[in-house]
């Protein structure tokens, strides 16, 4: 069978359903390099294509290549730079930067951390992290201008910036040029003022690629709109790349001229979602690497479900646990550390719901003292022990109200009169002790 042209004949199958900008990030650079026992071995030029063409376009594959082959295969992703002079294209095709004499006060407002190296793709944005890369590939053509919407803190600018950066990673001298639409809007106020119009116009349409963020921002203000529109089509008409952000889509901007979203909707316009678990687990687990601190995969997962907000806020909250972790010396971020940094407060309400059973506090007190439930439950009569034994007694009565004779069951059979004693052991100590009031305290934070 001849391997190139079957692979070439799978491609065209599985472009026809997939988004171009799709097929050209992830599929166009696959290669066919072998088919044995049923096994297909498909070769991607990095491990992050193998990974995510594994994951999300194995089905993709596999029916074009058996309705192709007619066969019924198993596909298999391995890293293999692509042969020469076959699908290795050169560097990518950009556009010629514009001639005039650079400006010396040209300045890109890039963030130097938002790079696509940095940027975590998941369910939630690969469409637009996709497109983003389809646009380094041919930038000024086929997704021009390109709009990008979505909520608050789910990397629209992050995003953006990334593109910013790979072009000017391609082309050094390409003028990038990037500002909130709020800033073109009051530097257009103060020039009017100042009487400096021709410079603002000149400043802004000099630029070869402008990522303007929030463009919504511009709904309602009838005189920006019209210069924008302007600035918009002159750098269009001459093939400069435009990368728009927005809230949302441009029909949903009230009060944006029509012409305004004709123009807007007029290249590709996709959306980025709230990060759903795989993607904050991905973020979660990509900034405790850049952390020094050790997690424990357990504490990853309570985190991630702990929250559904946007990225920012969980970057935020990231920021403050592991401040929390270095300030009490720990160098490894516990599930049990995580939750009760998620409830620091949680109150006797909550502690009461029916969520807390018996066996959950008994576990909780044995992971607090670090000993075995099945010793906490024991007969050995150590020490430590003992005092964890007590106190765990006393909160089973506490906490869970339960009588004394099932505490006593519970704990390995003792009888009543001794959990009596360990309860007044601890009540008397809770006055008196500060540390015995510090265990108690702890631990019921753990209970959630
Ligand atoms: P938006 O512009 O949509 O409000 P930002 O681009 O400002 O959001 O992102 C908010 C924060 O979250 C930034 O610090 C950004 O680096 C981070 N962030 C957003 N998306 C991602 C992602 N996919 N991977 C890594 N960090 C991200
Ligand atoms: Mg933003």
């Amino acid at each position: 069978m001849d391997l190139d042209r079957l692979w070439k004949n799978t491609q065209e199958e599985i472009k026809i359903v997939l988004a171009p900008a799709v097929f050209n990030t992830f599929i166009a650079q696959t290669q066919l390099i072998a088919l044995q026992h049923h096994t297909a071995t498909i070769s991607c030029p990095n491990s992050y294509l193998v990974d995510i063409n594994q994951k999300r376009y194995y089905r993709f594959f596999k029916e074009a290549l058996d309705h192709q082959s007619q066969l019924d295969l198993t596909l298999e992703f391995i890293v293999q730079e692509p042969i020469k002079n076959q699908d290795s294209l050169p560097p990518p095709p950009l556009f010629t930067p514009s001639q005039t004499s650079s400006s010396p006060s040209f300045r890109t407002n890039l963030h130097p951390s938002y790079t696509f190296d940095n940027f975590i793709v998941g369910n939630s944005n690969n469409f637009a992290f996709a497109a983003a890369q389809g646009i380094v590939k041919n930038p000024g053509t086929t997704y021009n201008p390109f709009f990008l919407w979505g909520g608050v803190g789910v990397g629209k600018t992050h995003l953006m910036q990334a593109i910013g950066w790979q072009l000017l990673h391609h082309q050094p001298n390409l003028k990038v040029k990037y500002f909130p639409a709020e800033t073109f809007g009051n530097e257009l106020v103060a020039a009017l003022r100042t009487k400096t119009i021709n410079q603002f116009k000149d400043k802004y349409r000099f630029a070869d690629c402008i990522l303007v963020d929030d463009i919504q921002f511009i709904a309602g203000k009838e005189y920006i709109q019209e210069e924008f529109f302007h600035t918009f089509n002159a750098l269009h008409l001459s093939g400069r790349q435009i990368i728009l952000t927005s809230d949302r889509k441009p029909q949903d901007i009230k009060d944006l001229q029509d012409r305004l979203v004709s123009r807007f909707t007029g290249g590709l316009t996709v959306d980025i979602q709230p990060p759903d678990l795989e993607t904050r687990t991905a973020i979660i687990r990509q900034k405790v690497e850049e952390s020094n601190l050790n997690i424990d995969p357990l504490a990853i997962d309570t985190l991630a479900q702990s929250t559904n907000s946007n990225i920012r806020q969980l970057e935020g909250q990231l920021r403050q646990l592991f401040l929390q972790a270095q300030s009490q010396n720990l160098t490894t971020i516990s599930p049990l550390f995580v939750q009760s940094f998620l409830n620091p407060s949680s109150t006797t309400n909550n502690r009461q719901s029916n969520s807390l059973t018996p066996r959950h506090l008994i576990s909780v007190c044995a992971r607090y003292f670090n000993i075995k439930t099945g010793d906490l439950c024991g007969q050995a009569r150590q020490k430590n022990l003992v005092t964890a034994r007590h106190f765990t007694a006393y909160l089973l009565i506490s906490e869970l109200k339960l009588p004394l004779k099932e505490v006593g069951h519970l704990l390995g059979g003792r009888d009543h009169t001794s959990i009596m004693h360990a309860r007044d052991k601890i009540q008397s100590d809770l006055s008196t002790s500060p540390p015995t009031q510090q265990v108690i305290h702890q631990i019921k934070q753990l209970l959630l």
